[in-house]
């Protein structure tokens, strides 16, 4: 276990994509360290999630977890979620205006994600799942799903004014954000 280097945006693997896991791979121990690695960093950098190749590995796992933080009380909650091989599927055309930051990229901004997801994946054990996933948590499936396909969220913002350092944000742009996506995750359940 060990908490690893963030890439950052400008490193190739950040834009390469990913390599899909066989089932004897998942259950091998140099993926279950991956694994171990990828949660303490993550929990490290106090993310909501991180993608294999963020830490240099270009295969295609992802975790996410959200648990509570002061900071960002409107994010529903995530259970520490292993996803080995994931897949997102819109289930619908509904999508929302989020306004996301990434543990590669010293930015901020909006990007358009779909509200409705089905998502797919293995888990440590090679288990398999296939969830319906809804609002800011579809979102966070989405942005991890992105990495392994080599896209950042910056790619997907529409407009480039809504760009920001996080201090701006802080200073600018926080209150109304989480005034609008309070509202939206009340409207949505998550
Ligand atoms: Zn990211």
């Amino acid at each position: 276990m060990a908490v690893r280097t963030i890439l950052s945006i400008g490193h190739p693997v950040l834009r390469s994509a990913t390599r899909r896991l066989t089932d004897d791979e998942i259950t091998s121990p140099e993926v279950q360290d991956l694994i171990d690695d990828m949660v303490d960093t993550m929990r490290h950098a106090r993310g909501a999630g991180i993608a294999a190749n963020q830490i240099g590995e270009p295969v295609r796992v992802a975790v996410l977890e959200v648990t509570d933080n002061p900071r960002y009380p409107y994010k529903p909650q995530i259970p520490l979620t292993v996803a080995v091989n994931p897949v997102v599927e819109p289930i619908d055309n509904e999508v929302f205006v989020n306004n996301e930051g990434c543990l590669s990229v010293p930015l901020r901004g909006e990007v358009e994600r779909y509200v409705n997801v089905r998502v797919r994946y293995e888990d440590r054990s090679g288990n398999h799942h296939d969830e319906v996933v809804r609002g800011l948590t579809a979102a966070t499936w989405q942005h991890e799903c992105d990495h392994l396909d080599g896209v950042l969220f910056v790619d997907r913002v529409v407009d480039p004014a809504t760009l920001s350092t996080w201090e701006e944000f802080e200073a600018h742009h926080r209150d109304e954000f989480v005034e609008r996506i309070t509202a939206f995750v009340e409207r949505v359940g998550s």
